[in-house]
Order: C-alpha cells, then structure tokens, then sequence
C-alpha cells in the first residue's frame, strides 16, 4: 500500500485557543453513531452540557448545537473543546478529531491532506517553498478498488504527476503553467468520455504562453458567480462585492498599472498561488474516479486561481501591503465557502466546465 501525503503534513500542530479562527463555527458536525453511544456515559461534569448541546438536524442527525454567533455550544471561553479539555481527544467525534486532516483511498494507494480552511493549514502551505508530495511504501497488499477501471486509476496517477511537475517549473510563469495543465486536462477528459483509458498516459503537459485578455471582466463574472452560490458566513460575499466594485471602478490601464505594481511589490504572490493551485490538483484530481469530470475540476482550479490572485490584489491596494494574515483569511475563507460546501463546488465545477481552455483569461504577468 502506498500512502502519500503533502511534505507540510507533520507540521501540523492545531493552535487551539491561539486559532485566529476556529472549526467549531457554522459548520453542523453529524455524530457517528459510535460517539452518540460513547456520550451516554459523559462524565458528570460534562454531562448536562453535552445534552443540552446536541440537537437534531433537518435531515435527522445528531449534531452539536451552534449559539447565535454561529459558535459550537461545547466551546469553552478560552477556546477550547470542552469534551477535549474535560475527558480528552479520544472522545471526539469523527469529524472533529480528523478535521483538518482528509484521507481518500483509492485501492493501492492513500492519500492524507490537510484543508486549507483550517488558518494554520493555510500558513504551512503559503510558507512551503514549494508543494511537495512525500510517499511510501508500507509493503502491505493493496485493497480491492471495485468499480472503478485500473487504466483509468491510472491515468489519473500519471497525469496528476505531470500536472504537478509542471507546477513546479519556475521558468514558466504560474498562468503559462495552468494553461499549458488546462489543455492537458481538456484532451485527457475527451479520453475519458471515450472511455480510452489507456490513451491517457500519452497526454502531455506543456506549457502555454498565454495571450492577453480581459481578465477584469472575468474576474468580476467569477465574482458574481460565487455571490450567487450560498454562503456559509456573510464576509464572504461581501469581500467578492468589494472586489468587483473595486475592479469595476479601473480602467484597463489603470488596472495593468495595478497589477504590474502588486506583482513587483509583493513578488511572493506567484510562489503562494503556485502553492494553492498545486494543493487543489494535490487534493481534488484523483477525485475524478468518482463522477468522470478531470476538466471540470481543472478549469475550477485555474479559474479559483484567478480569483484568489484578485482578492490578494485588492486588499493589497488598499494599503500596498498584504499581510500574512490576511492571505490566510482570504485562503481559508475561499476553502471554507467552496471547497466544503459540496453543492457550491458542484455549481462551480459545472460552470467552469463551460469555459474552454482559451477562454479562461489569466492576467498579464
Ligand atoms: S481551525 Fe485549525 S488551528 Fe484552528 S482550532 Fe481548528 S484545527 Fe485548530
């Protein structure tokens, strides 16, 4: 069995208290019905509170009740998990004792990741100097993966490890590279729809000069877009408002002039976003075994690029600076509002996957 895992990964050390955010906000955590059973016996100084925090959703499930500030009810003043603090880890539920970690099995092979949702998660990846996969071997059988074509499992392997290589080509800019990664992923999914499995390993990624376009107007189109989808917190279309309203305002020059002074003032931005989209291919291509859409997908990652890029540009103007923090809002809450919500990363796979690989426009680095 092979198990793969970012380099960042054993990094990862929750910051409790000190979080900036926290993952006991807005988010209904369902109770496995192991943790349901193992609450029953709550110590008694945990007990009443545990019942009165734990109520039942729309669909049925158990779940831990939020307060008006949308706030776990289990969280104690300080921060903390009062189950973790009081009884300790081992009684968490499923989600809270994995969250930010993510595995996916795909037979032969696990992979771990982190989400970027999590502030501390976002740190270790835009500080990376760059995005690094570690593997090994742990010499057991690989599991059965049923249902799913090995030539397609791997194709996917292959073309993932392309699309990463290509990642890390410096000499290149990032917008060369995600072209050059978008019109790989548009031949390999016509591979896919012909169910030619075996003709995916012969796809290259090469990179692609990409020519100049109106990537304002995109970005404002994207903006819209994400408003339209339902938010989980209300910062989040407000900061995509701000950002049209913002680009909006510029003319074509003023907004080459804009770009051309974000990118020599602040020339870590490529590395960063290089990091994001290289973590996004990391996390969501193998994801294609389940539903067939390796475009979709890609064309949500570059156009998510282009996004990002943006709100780092404007909250950059307001001051001519851009602080680590506010990188690690604006990753953690494009992760939270998109990457999470399952339904808004369906809505954006499905629109993204209308633009064809020359009609996402990149800005003109
Ligand atoms: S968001 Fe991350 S760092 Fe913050 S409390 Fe949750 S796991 Fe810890």
């Amino acid at each position: 069995m092979i198990h793969r895992q970012p380099s960042y990964y054993s990094s990862f050390r929750c910051l409790g208290g000190a979080c900036p955010d926290t993952c006991c906000r807005d988010w209904d955590i369902v109770l496995d019905p192991e943790t349901i059973a193992d609450y029953q016996s709550a110590p008694p100084s945990l007990a009443q509170r545990l019942q009165s925090s734990l109520t039942i959703d729309e669909d049925g499930d158990t779940c831990f009740r939020l307060d008006e500030h949308g706030m776990c009810t289990m969280l104690t003043e300080d921060g903390l998990c009062a189950i973790q603090k009081e009884w300790g880890e081992s009684h968490l539920c499923g989600h809270c004792a994995a969250y930010p970690r993510f595995i996916e099995e795909y037979g032969h092979l696990t992979e771990a990741s982190l989400a970027l949702s999590c502030p501390e998660v976002a740190r270790l990846l835009l500080t990376a100097s760059a995005f690094e996969v570690e593997e090994k071997d742990d010499g057991h059988p690989d599991l059965p993966f049923p249902d799913i074509p090995p030539e397609l499992m791997l194709g996917l392997e292959i073309s993932r490890k392309k699309a990463l290589d290509m990642m890390s080509q410096r000499r290149y800019t990032l917008w060369d590279r995600l072209q050059g990664i978008l019109h790989m992923a548009h031949s390999l999914q016509n591979r896919i729809d012909a169910q030619e499995y075996s003709a995916m390993a012969g796809v290259d990624a090469v990179p692609c000069v990409s020519s100049p376009s109106d990537c304002k107007t995109f970005t404002q189109s994207l903006c819209r877009f994400f408003v339209s989808l339902e938010p989980l917190r209300t910062s989040w279309p407000q900061r995509l408002v701000q950002c049209c309203q913002r680009l909006e305002v510029l003319s074509q020059e003023e907004y080459q002039v804009l770009c051309r002074d974000f990118e020599a003032q602040f020339p870590q931005w490529q590395q960063h976003l290089t990091n994001v989209a290289a973590y996004l291919l990391f996390r969501h291509w193998h994801k294609t075994v389940n539903d067939d859409q390796l475009y979709p997908r890609t064309a949500f990652f570059a156009a998510s690029t282009v996004l990002l890029y943006h709100l780092f540009l404007v909250e950059w103007a307001q001051s001519h600076t851009l602080a680590q923090a506010q990188e690690i809002t604006i990753c953690c809450v494009f992760s939270r509002e998109v990457e999470h919500m399952e339904e808004n990363l369906e809505l954006a796979m499905e629109t993204c996957a209308t633009l064809s690989p020359t009609s996402i426009p990149f800005p003109n680095s």
